[in-house]
This record gives structure tokens, C-alpha cells and sequence, in this order.
């Protein structure tokens, strides 16, 4: 299904109403919270949509449909990788996003590092948490998150903006609640102790955006709510 723009512009209104209000609930400053437009599985119109509306990036889950609609979008606007990316792949992502939020590994910064370098371009990276401790999902676990953060502030060419994660799928929003504010502890201590700010928290979707803002979210990730269900991919 596609939409028009005008369609899209009423959803991207009714979210950031959402983003709104979830943010005077939690006390903060509705300019803190960023809108990523998930694309995935909506064709590259989704995109020049959201570039219209005036929002500053969208985001993919694979790398190959993200550089198709890329080269069929003549909008300005930044794409972001959110997708589980494999090391032979981290070369064509370096190239074609303007950042990655799904690092979880260190094999995985070690090869994105050498195909910034490669590229002569600093490609700004997100730490992917598994912060609900979620048997189904990626993101390195909790634990690790120190030497993650170590090994990727060692990375010359690439520049550490923050951490994301994806909360368990689950019928209690008490579970979703409990990732965020756990990733945003991980974040409060992780930046104490490596003095980095990592100001961008990624977390929050289309069904738990407003428990992710109360819980310090710096970026919520709608795919759903922006352009209505996406064909399977
Ligand atoms: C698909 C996806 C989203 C958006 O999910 P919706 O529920 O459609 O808003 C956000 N983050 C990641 C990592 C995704 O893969």
C-alpha cells in the first residue's frame, strides 16, 4: 500500500502529537525527541514523503533494499541502517548510510571502521544493546557493552553517537519499560565512566513510543504509524 503525501503528512501529525504529549508527560522538551521514518517494505515514495514533511532521516533494516530506494530517492535526506548487518556487508553499508545504529559486535566495527577509512569518511555508528535481555533479538548483551564502547571509541573512523535497542515483544508494557530504562542506565553509566557523551538514545517504536520517551529516548524509530502495515519482507 502507498500513500499519499497527504495521507502521510496526517499519520506524521498524529505522531508528533504523540511525541508531543508523551514528552510533557515526562517533563521534557519535545525538541530532544527526533522522528526516524522507517521505510522498510514501503517503496522509495515513503521516503520522499518523509523528506517533504521535513524530517531529517528514514531508516532501513536491510542494506539492499535501503541502497535501491537510496538511488531512486532524489530527496535530500540522511538514511540510517536499524537492520542486524553481517561483516560481509559493513563495506556497501559504510557507503551508502549516513549512519549505522546496529553495531553489535566487534568483528562488525573492526570491518565498518576499515570501510570508512577506505571511503576517507568518519561514518557515525550506534551501539546496538540487547537491553531486555531478549533471546530473540540482536544487539550485544549488556555485559559486553563496556569493551564494545572501547573497542569502537578506539575506531579512528568512526564517531560514536550513542546506544539503541529494540524492546522484547511483549502483551505487558512493563517489559518494554523496563529495556528502556535499563538501556538508559547502561547509557548513564557507560558515559560517566568513558567520559563520551553518547547522547543519542535510539529506542521507542510505533507501539511503545511514549514509555521509550519517558525513559530518556532521543530518537524513536515509526515505521507503522507513519505509513500503515509494510508488505513482509
Ligand atoms: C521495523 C522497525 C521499526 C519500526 O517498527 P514499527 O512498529 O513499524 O514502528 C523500528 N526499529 C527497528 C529496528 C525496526 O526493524
Amino acid at each position: 500500500m502507498s500513500l499519499t503525501y497527504e495521507e502521510f503528512k496526517l499519520r506524521a501529525d498524529t505522531v508528533r502529537a504523540q511525541i508531543a504529549t508523551a514528552c510533557t508527560c515526562a517533563g521534557r522538551d519535545p525538541r530532544e525527541v527526533g522522528l526516524l521514518a522507517v521505510t522498510k517494505g514501503h517503496p522509495a515514495t515513503a521516503a520522499a514523503h518523509a523528506a517533504r514533511y521535513g524530517l531529517r532521516a528514514v531508516g532501513e533494516n536491510r542494506v539492499q533494499e535501503g541502497v535501491e530506494k537510496r538511488t531512486q530517492c532524489t530527496a535530500v535526506i540522511a538514511w540510517e541502517l536499524i537492520g542486524h548487518l553481517q561483516s560481509n556487508k559493513a563495506k556497501l553499508a559504510a557507503a551508502h548510510f549516513d549512519r549505522v545504529q546496529s553495531v553489535d559486535s566487534g568483528k562488525l566495527l573492526h570491518h565498518l571502521d576499515r570501510a570508512a577509512a577506505e571511503l576517507g569518511k568518519q561514518l557515525p555508528v550506534l551501539l546496538q544493546l540487547n537491553a531486555g535481555h531478549d533471546p530473540a533479538k540482536f544487539g550485544a548483551e549488556p555485559e559486553d557493552a563496556p569493551r564494545l564502547l572501547e573497542l569502537a571509541l578506539a575506531c579512528k573512523n568512526l564517531r560514536v553517537d550513542g546506544l539503541m535497542t529494540i524492546a522484547p515483544l511483549s502483551d505487558d508494557p512493563a517489559v518494554a519499560a523496563r529495556a528502556f530504562a535499563n538501556l538508559r542506565a547502561i547509557r548513564d553509566r557507560l558515559a560517566a565512566q568513558c567520559g563520551t557523551p553518547l547522547s543519542e538514545l535510539s529506542m521507542g517504536m510505533s507501539d511503545d513510543l511514549a514509555a521509550a520517551i519517558a525513559a530518556g529516548s532521543t530518537l524513536v524509530r515509526v515505521g507503522t504509524a507513519l505509513f500503515g502495515t509494510r508488505e513482509q519482507v
